[in-house]
């Protein structure tokens, strides 16, 4: 039985418990990715202050610290994917509220815009 409820939640409820195993499992993966460029650049840090800098990557340091600081973002994307998801706005556009297609959502389980609204956005930029 499908309520006609456009506010029903999207996806369907029962389907929830495997977005949120997917979303823990990409929680988990994107710390693990945050830990390891965390200490790859406190590493880096240090070979860098012991005067190794001659023959080391100078440029390294910097470059860990940006990877590190996206992955935190990505980490972040996520942990507010599973505060949507046990608020039960999930897979809900936040700026037209209308339902982001299952294709998206499994592309990127963190999306928080349809493809229109998307799609709205660039055309605002470019013009
Ligand atoms: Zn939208």
């Amino acid at each position: 039985m499908t309520a006609p409820d456009t506010l029903a939640a999207v996806p369907p409820r029962a389907a929830l418990p495997a977005w949120r195993s997917l979303l823990e499992e990409r929680w988990q993966q994107r710390l693990n990715a945050l830990t390891e460029l965390a200490l790859a650049y406190h590493d880096a840090q240090e070979s860098f202050g012991d005067g190794l800098a001659g023959t080391a990557d100078t440029a390294r340091p910097q470059r860990l610290l940006r990877q590190a600081t996206a992955a935190r973002r990505a980490l972040g994307d996520t942990e507010e994917a599973l505060a949507r998801l046990s608020a039960g706005s999930f897979g809900r556009c936040e700026q037209c509220a209308g339902a982001i297609a299952a294709t998206e959502l499994l592309a990127e389980p963190e999306t928080r815009y349809c493809t229109e609204c998307v799609a709205g956005s660039w055309v605002a930029l470019a013009g």
